[in-house]
């Protein structure tokens, strides 16, 4: 028998590296940190093993054990002190995240993502203001025009800190175009914006909410974040936003995903980055607790998967641990 094509020959020790389609680095990862202004310690968070809340004095020390492994780039998450109806401490000059934003900026050489929304600074928990009677008729949501304000307001704010980029995840129709126009005119025209385009009302965020403190008090999400179901809908929403000026595109959740991530990476000219989110973390740890999977290579193989699948770069709880072995 005489096969021509034999696959495996290029399956060899020796030749594998030299014709992998993909490649990850650290470079690749983002690190997310969160900085809790209602905390004086580093606080485990007990659905995201080896993940913490830190307080401000030590979001310096986390960012730079993160830049250690080798990752150049975090995404920041806040805690605020206090919270209300319209989320007064997301875009305050002395809230959580931007007094952390310009200690990492002094400090280190890190690259800082600040995630902009409103659920972890409003006392309901949705991510943004709700309409007048939301609050007595739950199904009611969140006032998609009366939040761009709120929203490209916190944007500047975190750009006059210093953030590198600005990464909304609000959902809200427009929200894209409503903080370029802000920044623009406020002299941060150099502040690129990484939008979470097509970010899905999925469950895989529940140890995130834990971590972040940001359940919604009342109803979900799904009337404005995207339905698990629909894939050509996300190319609607990529298209729109980068018509309103993002400048790199991001799919959430990944893993369950890689389909949108496959096709929005086709679909546009733009970086692409997927968010291998809080649930795909905790899933691996339980199942390697209980010894059923090697987290190492599960957590790997996910990051090679969702970078084959297009992402070029990958927000994961992973980072750290990844880098190091890379
Ligand atoms: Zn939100």
């Amino acid at each position: 028998m005489s096969l021509h094509r034999r696959p495996r020959r290029l399956r060899r020790d020796g030749l594998r590296e030299l014709v992998a389609e993909t490649r990850l680095a650290p470079s690749d990862l983002v690190a997310p940190v969160f900085v809790d202004a209602t905390t004086d310690e580093r606080v485990s968070i007990e659905s995201m093993p080896g993940q913490e809340r830190v307080p401000l004095d030590a979001v310096v020390d986390r960012v730079q054990e993160v830049r250690a492994t080798g990752v150049e780039t975090v995404i920041l998450f806040g805690i605020p002190e206090a919270k209300d109806a319209r989320g007064t401490r997301a875009d305050a000059t002395d809230g959580v995240v931007q007094r952390a934003i310009r200690a990492i900026d002094d400090a280190t050489d890190v690259t800082v993502i600040s995630d902009v929304c409103l659920c972890e600074y409003t006392d309901h928990g949705h991510c943004g203001i709700l309409e007048a009677e939301a609050r007595d008729a739950p199904r009611l949501t969140v006032d998609n025009d009366a939040t761009l304000d709120r929203l490209a307001s916190t944007a500047a704010s975190h750009a006059a800190a210093g953030a590198d980029i600005v990464a909304p995840s609000a959902m809200t129709d427009g929200m894209v175009g409503a903080i370029r126009e802000r920044l623009d005119s406020s002299g941060y025209a150099d502040v690129p914006i990484l939008s979470y385009a097509a970010k899905y009302e999925s469950a895989f965020y529940g140890p995130f909410r834990d971590a972040a403190d940001g359940a919604p008090a009342f109803g979900d999400r799904r009337h404005y974040q995207m339905d698990p179901r629909n894939g050509d809908e996300a190319l609607r929403e990529v298209a729109l936003d980068i018509e309103q000026g993002a400048d790199a595109v991001m799919v959430k959740p990944a893993l369950a995903y890689l389909d949108v991530v496959s096709a929005v990476d086709r679909a546009v000219d733009v970086p692409v980055a997927a968010y291998n989110v809080s649930g795909e973390y905790a899933m691996l740890h339980a199942a390697s607790d209980r010894g059923w999977l090697d987290l190492d290579a599960t957590a790997l193989e996910s990051l090679n998967a969702i970078r084959r699948a297009g992402a070029d770069l990958i927000v994961t709880y992973f980072a750290e641990r990844i880098a190091a072995q890379l």
